[in-house]
């Protein structure tokens, strides 16, 4: 067996070394025991700390450690995508480098690989997390899963193990705007969810601000499917199913008792309240089109600067 570990890095410096010690400590022991290989690759997204030279020092002395340097930051998901495509493994672990994602699990994950399941994912509870974004997180989950095809469960993330299969299905995923936690999701694959406690990060600080939450939150709700389009549709049918049904009744009541003028209230209110359904719809519109544009420019999803890999990348055919 040979097993190939992905670590996006994005500003680490301050928790590599131990990240990639705790790494060694763990596979090599098991590697051992359960005869098999590894490697593990490093992707530098475009830190602007000193991850790089710490990472190139860390391979100098270690043949199965490698890096993968991108030209500047493309996002944890083109890291994640990097990594797949770079990976030789017969089986692939995805994982943080801040030490949450703990590294004495893998041979767990790699035990439930053994028993032939092609995706295993770690579900961490919440413990620790502050109530209003455990709070906040639920109401999205239950949001999202009604608005998208496929199922997204609160505390999984990406520390998983896939099997090759699973790996060239999600390759095959060629799309620009990467959802990952629902593309893990879609393309299937027998699942085994392995339970995880909740746990802080060894050292530096999380890249993920309110902003960052609200736009990838956005991503997930709309990178799916065209739901939000026909919520619109709806939502326009029945403001005109209302406008005939007020309109009738005005020229009713015209022809009965002729017109009377006052009425600020009722074409304030009209106004406002389709004005701003319009502009939201075209919002929506907006969203897709945005994404259409990024789709349809096929850039490459990464541009690697640095590595020392030698390989090709391993694509779907
Ligand atoms: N990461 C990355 N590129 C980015 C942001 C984050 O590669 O643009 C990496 C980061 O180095 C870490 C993982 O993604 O290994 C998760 O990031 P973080 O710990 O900040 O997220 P959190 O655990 O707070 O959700
Ligand atoms: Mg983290």
């Amino acid at each position: 067996m040979y097993l190939s570990v992905i670590i996006p890095c994005y500003n680490e410096e301050s928790v590599l070394a131990i990240t990639h010690q705790a790494l060694h400590d763990v596979l090599g022991k098991d590697a051992k025991e359960h005869n098999y290989d590894y490697q593990l690759i490093f992707i530098n997204d475009g830190s602007r700390d000193n991850t790089l030279s710490i990472l190139k020092e860390l391979c100098e002395n270690d043949p199965c450690s490698h890096y993968i340097s991108f030209s500047r930051n493309f996002g944890k998901e083109s890291a994640m995508l990097a990594g797949l495509e770079y990976s030789s493994g017969e089986c692939v672990v995805i994982m943080d480098a801040d030490m949450q994602h703990p590294p004495k699990l893998i041979p767990t994950l790699i035990s439930y690989y053994e028993e032939g399941y092609d995706q295993v994912v770690t579900k961490r509870n919440r413990t620790g997390d502050a109530k209003r974004k455990t709070a906040l997180a639920k109401l999205y989950y239950k949001i999202v899963n009604s608005l998208i095809d496929v199922k997204l469960d609160d505390g999984i993330g990406d520390f998983r193990l896939l099997s090759r299969n699973a790996a060239s299905a999600l390759l095959s995923l060629t799309e620009y705007n990467r959802f990952s936690k629902g593309l893990f999701s879609w393309i299937g694959f027998r699942t085994k969810v392995v339970e995880m406690e909740n746990s802080e990060r060894a050292a530096g600080e999380t890249k993920w601000s309110v902003r960052s939450l609200l736009h990838y939150g956005i991503e997930g709700i709309i990178s799916f499917n065209n739901k939000p389009l026909r919520i619109c549709f709806y939502v326009g049918t029945v403001l005109i199913l209302f406008s005939l049904a007020y309109i009738l009744y005005l020229l009713v009541s015209y022809l009965f008792y002729g017109v009377d003028t006052p009425g600020y209230f009722t074409t304030i209110t009209a106004v406002l309240l389709i004005g701003g359904t319009q502009l939201f719809c075209i919002g929506v519109l907006g969203e897709y089109i945005g994404r259409i544009y990024y789709e349809v420019k096929r850039r490459p999803h990464y541009i690697i600067d640095d590595t020392n890999m030698d390989m090709k990348p391993y694509r779907h055919s």
